[in-house]
């Protein structure tokens, strides 16, 4: 990839950046074009995008979100995370301003002048399209030059005509692209697949030409390209069945319109899954989900289960999150579990939280002294943050970005504060993986990347163009690092929820 290389030898490059929790398209992306992290984004700055694919349980009846779209109640539901995203934070292009700006096949476009596809409707249409016409390998390839190719062309002519897309006839300050090729033939043939290497390559082949037309224009001496992915990837070991879940507990799947006295709703469950349960205690209207206490979770259904015993019994469980009853947005405690695959045996530990926005700190700690559920303990720089007392975003990335669960003792809390999150989450860290969406399996793709480990949540960054960038690399980072960096190079201050820190300082 001669083009990437160049930029990378050229700016400043980062191999170990660590993006959000779950590693999944939307949410990752959401945190990269903000700065910020998801929490209770009615209350405090961050984004309100916890998941894929979530319950909107505070309204009667629950409302299904799936910004994928198909198997939900609606059709297209991506636009909606622009306004999901809250009033609490801002997109890069809201705090670049001023000026022109241009969101190329990008979902979240709030602060944009410019969309291409132009309606919200062929922007939902053409990401499903890409991923239902490419399943036949041999239309992939040229698909796939042709979606690559459109992004930087349409950037292209943005700069060359921009009168013919904006009001004022001035080139675009601010531009988002996706290349959302990359992960479609990820899902479909692999990370391992010649497809898809072919695929980045082609990606570099673009980016050369709009690199080479920025220079011939005489823009590309003010510019500074970020490239970057929103997640990793793993192949799992086999497909999950979840309906037995649903005969041995007595659940039933919830679904506004078919079948309002279902009981359970698995958001999305891949290798990570999150559950939500109907509590008992809701105020006056049934259809409003009241969040469920540990001890009704413990005698759940119509058999009186003990839910956090159900789910381990879900083939390949090894990893469960909660939240302790009575958590706000200021304190709480979150608890985790991890099952011995060989004895059986469970390990507990818990995350403290405290404070809001950048005086955000978590405490994670282990039942056991030698033993941990994120394996913290095993490792010298790790495990002396368990210590008993709190810590920040960036002593944690210090502490665990070699690791897998990087960051996790930070982004599982934030991640429980946003209502929208789930009950309880499990993971099988990858060894099988379920497919589910809402309730119902969907597909038999072994590629995926929602879990915890490195392969799956640590991206490569690299920021270049202007000579006025510094050359250096960074040894570890974060995701959230990437917008703070731009607005800095513009001479500009971030929105004050943003978390990242430039990485220019
Ligand atoms: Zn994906």
């Amino acid at each position: 990839m001669p083009n990437f290389k160049k930029l990378m030898e050229n700016g400043i490059f980062s191999k170990t950046c660590v993006t959000d929790f779950p590693s999944v398209t939307y949410p990752t992306q959401c945190s990269i074009i903000t700065g910020t992290y998801t929490g209770d984004y009615r209350r405090e700055l961050c984004h309100g995008v916890p998941a894929y694919h979530w319950l909107g349980r505070y309204i009667s009846p629950p409302f299904l979100r799936n910004y994928g779209a198909p198997g939900s109640d609606e059709f297209i539901q991506i636009y909606k995370m622009n306004t999901d995203l809250g009033e609490n934070c801002q997109t890069l292009l809201e705090m670049i301003g001023e000026g022109n700006h241009a969101s190329i096949t990008q979902f979240i476009s709030r602060g944009t002048d410019y969309i291409y596809p132009e309606s919200k409707v062929k922007l939902g249409l053409y990401y499903e399209f890409l991923q239902y016409a490419m399943r036949n390998r041999k239309r992939a390839k040229g698909l796939m030059a042709l979606a690559n190719s459109i992004v930087v062309r349409k950037l292209i002519d943005n700069f060359k005509r921009p009168k013919k897309y904006f009001k004022s006839n001035e080139p675009p300050i601010g531009s988002n692209l996706w290349f959302m090729t990359s992960d479609v033939i990820m899902h479909l043939f692999g990370y391992d697949s010649y497809l898809y290497k072919l695929n980045l390559m082609h990606i570099d082949k673009v980016m050369g030409i709009l690199i080479n037309e920025l220079d011939e224009m005489g823009y590309l001496k003010d510019t500074a390209i970020a490239i970057t992915a929103d997640h990793g990837n793993y192949k799992a070991k086999s497909i999950g069945n979840i309906l037995p879940f649903y005969s041995r507990t007595g659940l039933t799947n919830y679904h506004p319109k078919k079948n309002i006295t279902g009981n359970v709703n698995i958001a999305e469950f891949g290798g990570v899954g999150m559950f939500n349960f109907k509590g008992s205690n809701n105020t006056g209207n049934d259809a409003y989900w009241a969040r469920p206490s540990i001890k009704e979770l413990e005698k759940y259904g119509p058999k009186k289960l003990n839910m956090f015993e159900e789910l381990f019994k879900i083939k390949g469980t090894s990893l469960m999150y909660f939240r302790e009853d009575g958590n706000t947005y200021k304190k709480g405690t979150i608890h985790l579990k991890r099952k011995d695959e060989k004895s059986g045996k469970i390990l507990s530990g818990t995350i403290e939280y405290k404070g809001i926005g950048k005086e955000f700190k978590t405490k994670y700690a282990s039942e056991d002294n030698e033993n941990d559920v994120f394996g913290f303990l095993k490792d010298d720089k790790a495990n002396k943050l368990l210590n008993g007392n709190f810590y920040s975003i960036d002593e944690w990335l210090d502490a665990t970005h070699h690791l897998d669960h990087a960051l996790y003792p930070d982004l599982i809390p934030r991640h429980f504060k946003n209502p929208r999150s789930s009950d309880i989450i499990i993971s099988t860290k990858g060894s099988i993986v379920y497919n589910v969406t809402h309730g119902k399996p969907q597909n038999g793709h072994i590629f995926t990347h929602d879990i915890g480990l490195q392969e799956s949540t640590i991206l490569p960054l690299i920021i270049a163009g202007s000579p006025d960038i510094p050359q250096k690399e960074i040894s570890y980072c974060k995701s959230t690092d990437i917008t703070p960096t731009l607005i800095n190079l513009l001479g500009k201050k971030p929105h004050d929820s943003v978390i990242g820190k430039s990485l220019l300082q």
